[in-house]
C-alpha cells in the first residue's frame, strides 16, 4: 500500500514536470517567432526554463535580429559635466551636495584633454553625463554643447537622460520637446537611457525618490521618439525589486518602443547591469540585498532578448559583471559588447573596477568566435 502511495507521488511529479515543460517549450516557441510575450509568461519563463534553455532560444532570436557572426563594440568616453546633484538616489556614490566640498564642474581645458585623448585612440562619442544640478539651466548645457560642437564638429554627443532633461523642463518652465529641440539645435545626437533604474515607482521611490517618476522617464522618452532622436534603454537591477517588476519594465520599454511614430528609430538598443551596493545608502539600508550572480546576471540578459523582440540590439555591460561573464552573454542573446569606457566615474564608485582597452576588447570578442564590429553612437558600423 505505502509503495503504490509513493509510486503514484512519483508519477503526479513526472506530470507535473511534462506540463511544465510543454509550457516552457511553447511559451519560447512563440518568443522564436518574435511574437511578444506577456508579463506572466516571462514570468513563468524566469521562474520555470532552465539557463541552457533561455540562452539557447535569446542566441537564436539575437541571430535572426543581428548578423550572427558580429558582435559590435565602441571607443567611447564618459566625462561627467560636473557631479553636483541634488537627487540623492541611494544607490550613487559619485554626487555631491552643490556647493560642498568636492563639488566640481569640468572646465574647457579638461574637455579639450579628454576629448583629444579620445580622438587619438580612434573614438568619436562623448557620453556626457551630468546629475539634478540647480545652477545649470537649459542655456548652460545650450552653450556647453555648442561649444564642444564648434571646437569638434566630428564628435557626437550622447548626453543627459530622461531625469535631466524632465529636471531642466521643470526649473525652466519649458516643455519637455522644447528642451529637447534646442538642445538637439545646440548639438545633441542621441539620448542615453540613463536613470531608467526600474521603471516601477514603488521601487524608484525606494532607491531614487527624487528622480522623476516612471511616466515621467518614459514620457521624455516618447517625445524624444517623435524627434527621432536616437535614444537607448537601462535597467538597473539587483537591488529591491522583484522579478515581476523587473519584467514590468521590460515591458514597458518594449510598449514604448513598439509605439513610435512611423520611421522613428526609437531605442537602439537595451542594456541591463546590476546594482553595485559597495559603499551605498542602499546597501546601509538594506544590508540584505545579494549582490547579482554572474548565472542571474545571464539569465536577464536572456530573458530581456526573449522580451526584448522588437529592439535590434542588446549590449551586455562587462563593464559591472567582467570580461568572462560579458563573453557569456554573447551566447544569451547580447550582440553588443559596448563601450572601452577610457573612463567611467558612477558604477566604478561602487565597486565596479574592470577595464579594456580597444586591443582587449577586439581580442575578448574574437576569442569567444564572433568578428568585432566597431561601431557609431547609433549602431551604425564606424568608418
Ligand atoms: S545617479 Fe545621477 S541623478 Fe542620481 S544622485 Fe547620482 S548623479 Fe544624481
Amino acid at each position: 500500500m505505502k509503495k503504490n502511495i509513493s509510486v503514484n507521488i512519483e508519477i503526479g511529479k513526472m506530470q507535473i514536470f511534462i506540463e511544465m515543460q510543454k509550457m516552457t517549450e511553447s511559451i519560447l516557441d512563440k518568443a522564436l517567432s518574435l511574437e511578444f510575450i506577456s508579463l506572466d509568461e516571462a514570468k513563468y519563463l524566469y521562474k520555470h526554463a532552465t539557463l541552457g534553455d533561455l540562452m539557447s532560444v535569446a542566441h537564436q532570436i539575437r541571430n535572426i535580429l543581428n548578423n550572427p557572426q558580429q558582435v559590435s563594440w565602441i571607443v567611447d568616453r564618459n566625462v561627467n559635466i560636473s557631479n553636483r546633484c541634488v537627487c540623492g538616489c541611494k544607490f550613487c556614490n559619485f554626487h555631491v551636495k552643490p556647493g560642498s566640498d568636492g563639488a566640481y564642474i569640468t572646465t574647457e581645458a579638461e574637455y579639450d584633454e579628454k576629448i583629444n585623448a579620445l580622438i587619438e585612440k580612434g573614438g568619436n562619442q562623448l557620453l556626457l553625463q551630468g546629475g539634478l544640478d540647480p545652477k545649470a539651466g537649459l542655456d548652460f548645457y545650450v552653450s556647453l554643447f555648442s561649444d564642444l560642437k564648434k571646437r569638434f564638429p566630428q564628435i557626437k554627443l550622447h548626453a543627459l537622460g530622461p531625469a535631466e532633461v524632465h529636471f531642466i523642463a521643470q526649473r525652466s518652465k519649458l516643455s519637455v520637446e522644447e528642451v529637447l529641440k534646442t538642445l538637439v539645435a545646440a548639438g545633441l545626437d542621441s539620448l542615453p537611457g540613463a536613470g531608467a533604474e526600474i521603471l516601477v515607482d514603488r521601487v524608484r521611490t525606494i532607491v531614487s525618490p527624487n528622480k522623476c517618476t516612471s511616466d515621467e522617464w518614459l514620457n521624455v522618452m516618447r517625445v524624444a521618439h517623435t524627434l527621432n532622436l536616437c535614444t537607448s534603454a537601462t535597467m538597473m537591477f539587483g537591488h529591491v525589486e522583484t522579478i515581476d517588476e523587473r519584467i514590468e519594465h521590460l515591458i514597458k520599454i518594449r510598449e514604448l518602443h513598439q509605439n513610435r511614430p512611423e520611421g522613428a528609430s526609437g531605442f537602439s538598443a537595451f542594456i541591463a547591469w546590476p546594482f553595485q551596493k559597495s559603499g551605498t545608502v542602499l546597501e546601509r539600508d538594506f544590508p540584505e540585498i545579494q549582490t547579482v550572480s554572474g548565472e542571474e546576471y545571464i539569465r536577464m540578459v536572456a530573458l530581456s532578448r526573449i522580451v526584448l523582440v522588437n529592439i535590434k540590439n542588446i549590449q551586455a555591460s562587462w563593464l559591472t559583471v567582467g570580461k568572462d561573464i560579458g563573453q557569456m552573454c554573447l551566447f544569451a542573446g547580447a550582440n553588443d559588447l559596448g563601450s572601452i569606457m577610457i573612463e567611467e566615474n558612477v558604477v566604478s564608485a561602487a565597486g565596479a573596477h574592470y577595464t579594456m582597452t580597444a586591443e582587449q576588447m577586439v581580442a575578448t570578442i574574437e576569442e569567444a568566435g564572433f568578428t568585432p564590429l566597431k561601431r557609431n553612437q547609433d549602431y551604425t558600423p564606424y568608418l
